[in-house]
């Protein structure tokens, strides 16, 4: 839970912060916790999210535990730049779904004087990093890693299980598909023919 001292925050410029882990970790939570900040502190926000996530709303990003934002849904990272001139502090929420562009959109923002708060997984259901997220830590002032807690033996957990035989990468879903798990309960599951 990162909240840099006013002191420490950079002069002169924007930054990018990245908060990851894996799903029910309250990512989205943390996002809203920080832009919620922002917007008290009279600080103009804008928030984004990729069309594909449509899951709980089409124009808020929302977390698990029903927390809200109004967002603006964009199919293409590029489209950031087209609405957020005025903006001071960007967030950006699933950017996983978002092509490796995400990384020179983010860096070009920060560089022009804006703080960028980008939240994503940063592993796929089977445990490898899931482009462009590990990209977007390599480039990050920021980082903070979130957990959930292992359905299974109570550990912490940054795995997510997908209960499903499914093999395509995407599959959007919360609770019905995925389950967040430990290192040593997690597994890939087996195709069905
Ligand atoms: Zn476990």
């Amino acid at each position: 839970m990162t909240d840099i001292p006013p002191h420490q925050l950079p002069k002169d410029t924007g930054w990018v912060e990245v908060i990851t882990g894996c799903m029910f970790s309250g990512k989205t939570e943390e996002l809203i916790r920080r832009l919620r900040r922002a917007q008290i502190a009279k600080q103009k926000v804008k928030i984004f999210k990729p069309s594909i996530d449509a899951r709980y709303s089409q124009d808020s990003i929302v977390s698990h535990s029903d927390q809200s934002l109004p967002s603006i849904l964009i199919s293409d990272i590029n489209d950031v730049l087209k609405y957020s001139d005025d903006a001071q502090v960007i967030g950006i929420d699933e950017a996983q779904f978002f092509k490796e562009e995400i990384v020179h959109i983010c860096n070009l923002l920060a560089s022009k004087g804006k703080r960028i708060i980008v939240a994503g997984l940063d592993q796929d259901y089977t445990g490898k990093p899931f482009e462009p997220i590990p990209q977007l830590l390599a480039i990050a002032e920021y980082i903070t890693k979130q957990h959930a807690i292992c359905v299974v033996c109570g550990n912490p957990a940054d795995k997510t299980q997908r209960k499903i035989a499914e093999s395509d990468r995407v599959i959007v879903g919360a609770a019905d598909i995925y389950e967040a798990r430990c290192r040593k309960c997690h597994y890939i599951p087996e195709e069905s023919e």
